[in-house]
């Protein structure tokens, strides 16, 4: 798991938090909203790796 995840609208990293990784464990995603540009992605585990989506 990476400290960071990468906002796909702007690039900025943003910081993973516990609740994003207890998330993770539960529903296999979890919602940020980027510090940078205040947009909403998803970062997703398919069993295959984790991926951004928005
Ligand atoms: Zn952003």
């Amino acid at each position: 798991m990476s400290e960071y995840v990468i906002c796909p609208y702007c690039g900025h990293q943003n910081a993973r938090e516990e609740e994003h990784n207890i998330d993770m464990k539960k529903y296999g995603k979890t919602c940020f909203s980027c510090d940078s540009c205040d947009k909403l992605f998803t970062l997703r585990d398919d069993g295959d790796g984790e991926f951004v989506s928005n």
